[in-house]
Parts: C-alpha cells; sequence; structure tokens
C-alpha cells in the first residue's frame, strides 16, 4: 500500500534538452523509520549535470522528469514513530543514497554504496511511491533515518551541504589507500571535489600539488593548501614530477589524457578516478605495467564513513568554499559549471523557491 503524500517544491528537468524549471513533486508523508527534512541548502555536483542532460545513458540513464541534489542539509521538521537517531530540530544531512537492503554483506560492512540494492536519492526507482526518486532541489524530502547524517553544530550548513558528496568522494578514497603525513598527494582537477581533496590531503599532512588546467586558480590552490601548483597544459612542469606520487586523485569531469598522471606515480603509486567523463579512457598496458602501478576507481562512501568523514570535518572546521546562489540561477550555475568557473561548489539556499 502507498504512503500518503504531500506536495513539495521543487526544481526539475523535463528532458536532456530542458533547462531546470519550478514544480511540484509528491513526497511520501513520514512512514514510521523516515525522518521528514526541510531543506536549507542543497550543492551542486557536476554529477546533477551529467545526469540532467542524460551524459551517462549508457550507465544510468536518465528518468524525466528528474530532480536532481544529493548534497542535502536541513533541520527536522517530523520523525516517524520507530526513529530513534534524530528529533524534530535536529540539523542533518542527506548525501547520495536514500535506501539500500539492509542485509547484504557490503550494508553489513558499512558499504552501502555498494549493495545491489541501494537506491540513490534522485533518478533511482522509488519503492515508496513507485516511478523514482527526486532529489534536493526542493523544500523538503523524506528518508529512511538509516541515510540522515548528523551535522556538527560549529559548521556552516551552506559550506557543509557539498561534503555530502564533493567531501565523501575524496575522503573515502584518501583513507582507503592510506594518504598520510610525508606521502606525496596529486589533486587533478581544482572544482568542487577536487578542493575538497586538496583540504583533506592538507588536513591529513600529505604534501599536496594541485594539478589544473586553470592559470585563474593558482593562488587559491595554495590558499586552500596546497604545497604546489602545476600548470597541467605545461608539458616541462609536469615531467618535473615524474614517478613521484604515492597517490594522485582524478576529479576531471571531462574527457582528459590520464597517462600524463600516471607516468607522475612512483613505484607501487596508485592513481583513482573519482572523476566520471562519459567517454572511455585510453590506458596503454605499459604505463601501469612499468612501476606496478594502480588504477583503480572510488564511488561516494559508506553511511558509517560519511559520519567520520561530517565529524573530521567538524573537528577540524573544513567545509567547501560556496558560492550561494538561489534556485533561480541554477541553469546559469550549471553552463558556468562547464567553464570550470566555480569558485568551488554552488550551494543553492532553498529559501529561494519559497517564492515560486
Ligand atoms: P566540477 O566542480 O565541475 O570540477 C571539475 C574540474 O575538472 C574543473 O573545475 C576543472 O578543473 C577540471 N576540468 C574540467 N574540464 C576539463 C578538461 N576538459 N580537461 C581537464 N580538466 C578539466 O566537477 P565536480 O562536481 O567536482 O565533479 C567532478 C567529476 O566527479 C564529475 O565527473 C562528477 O560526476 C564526478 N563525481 C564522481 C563521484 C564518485 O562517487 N566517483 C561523486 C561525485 C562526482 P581545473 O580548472 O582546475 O582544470
Ligand atoms: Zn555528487
Amino acid at each position: 500500500m502507498h504512503p500518503t503524500t504531500y506536495n513539495a517544491k521543487a526544481y526539475s528537468a523535463a528532458s536532456e534538452k530542458s533547462q531546470l524549471a519550478s514544480t511540484k513533486i509528491q513526497r511520501r508523508d513520514p512512514t514510521e523509520r523516515d525522518v521528514q527534512i526541510e531543506i536549507l541548502f542543497c550543492g551542486i555536483c557536476h554529477s546533477d549535470l551529467h545526469s540532467v542532460r542524460n551524459e551517462w545513458s549508457e550507465f544510468m540513464a536518465a528518468n524525466y522528469p528528474i530532480v536532481p541534489g544529493h548534497e542535502i542539509v536541513g533541520r527536522v521538521t517530523k520523525v516517524g514513530s520507530s526513529v530513534s537517531k534524530y528529533k524534530t530540530g535536529d540539523l542533518v544531512a542527506v548525501g547520495c543514497m536514500v535506501d539500500s537492503d539492509g542485509t547484504c554483506a557490503h550494508c553489513k560492512a558499512g558499504l552501502e554504496q555498494f549493495c545491489p540494492n541501494m537506491v540513490l536519492t534522485f533518478n533511482s526507482p522509488d519503492k515508496h511511491l513507485g516511478g523514482f526518486t527526486y532529489g534536493g532541489y526542493s523544500e523538503s524530502i523524506v528518508v529512511d533515518e538509516h541515510f540522515v547524517l548528523r551535522v556538527p553544530s560549529n559548521l556552516d550548513p551552506a559550506g557543509a551541504a557539498p561534503l555530502l558528496c564533493a567531501g565523501i568522494t575524496t575522503y573515502s578514497p584518501m583513507h582507503h589507500w592510506d594518504v598520510t603525513r610525508g606521502k606525496k598527494v596529486g589533486v587533478v582537477g581544482l572544482g568542487g571535489l577536487g578542493h575538497m581533496a586538496v583540504k583533506f590531503a592538507h588536513a591529513l599532512g600529505a604534501h599536496v600539488v594541485v594539478f589544473t588546467t586553470s592559470p585563474t586558480k593558482t593562488e587559491d590552490a595554495l590558499r586552500l593548501g596546497a604545497d604546489e601548483v602545476v600548470l597541467s597544459r605545461n608539458a616541462d612542469e609536469m615531467k618535473k614530477h615524474t614517478a613521484s606520487f604515492d597517490f594522485i586523485l582524478d576529479a576531471v569531469s571531462a574527457n582528459h589524457d590520464i597517462n600524463a598522471y600516471i607516468n607522475l606515480l612512483g613505484v607501487d603509486g596508485n592513481l583513482t578516478m573519482v572523476g566520471a567523463p562519459a567517454e572511455p579512457l585510453a590506458v596503454p598496458a605499459f604505463g601501469l605495467i612499468m612501476g606496478r602501478h594502480n588504477l583503480s576507481g572510488s564511488m561516494i562512501g559508506g553511511i558509517p564513513e560519511t559520519q567520520e568523514m561530517l565529524d573530521f570535518c567538524g573537528k577540524h572546521n573544513i567545509t567547501a568554499d560556496v558560492e550561494v546562489i538561489p534556485i533561480q540561477k541554477v541553469n546559469e550555475a550549471y553552463e558556468r559549471l562547464l567553464k570550470s568557473d566555480v569558485k568551488y561548489r554552488f550551494s543553492i539556499d532553498m529559501a529561494s523557491l519559497k517564492s515560486e
């Protein structure tokens, strides 16, 4: 039986060629395990743009209308009868997932992102209402309490929202591949993910080198915690770092030559892709064989690690550098993302939806 529903204001796209526009969607009234959240801020991830424009049609086709948004911070407005972790008024967050089966080995290990029945915050089949899940470009959301996170009270909510995707996606592989004091770490692409990677690698004590295509970002990279900045289109600058890195995180949204970075790895070095360009990458075997290089990928992070990351950010006072925008500027923001023109994450002030 379907739960009862209520109307919520939101922004959606009707097709891959459409702009995002004001709409009303149905949310379920909280069932016993649910937390209802008034959304204060939602970050704009490049994945929102890839999805809305159906650039990932081969792997994750878009279902329209699509309401993107998976970097959500808000206040609890209501909880279901069996909810024990949260109460009305709490400052909470929701990231890229809203459900999983809870019984598989991955769920039991706190790696819900690999559960075969994981439900993404938007564009996944909605088992409560049918249709597809709707994300955070909305005034409210209703989520199972297991997928709700607690936001440390010292963090600014607008800057905390991007932690829910850009934050965990960069924090998780750094822990997995043991980024610690003294390691030489590269970050490729100073966008939303990249700038969080710089902050985390710096906080973990690594020697951080940023690779950017944007000369104007050099000063910012140093301020964010980089020890060195390399303009990646300058072959001489790249060459100076040959065979020297322990770990490189590639957070680029568009097609680019990853071999240039594989060549910079030391013996047993690791290059992890978190950026998700739609086109396949060409990698010659020799780039991996010589130096026993590792090429890997990483997807967001599980719920326990996401809470750990938020607590780490609370302790070290880390948030994203955000440009706060009203929802009415979202289409403009997407165009700027495509030009690498964001410093360094857009965070939508959801109070702007009230006038729609
Ligand atoms: P973003 O803010 O747009 O940043 C991407 C950065 O990549 C740009 O700022 C730019 O940095 C660089 N770049 C863009 N076009 C380039 C090109 N043609 N050649 C070289 N560099 C280029 O994007 P984001 O939100 O951080 O997301 C980055 C990627 O990660 C996206 O593909 C997104 O879908 C993916 N993602 C993956 C996960 C996961 O779980 N694996 C999670 C979230 C996002 P510079 O100006 O410094 O060169
Ligand atoms: Zn994201």
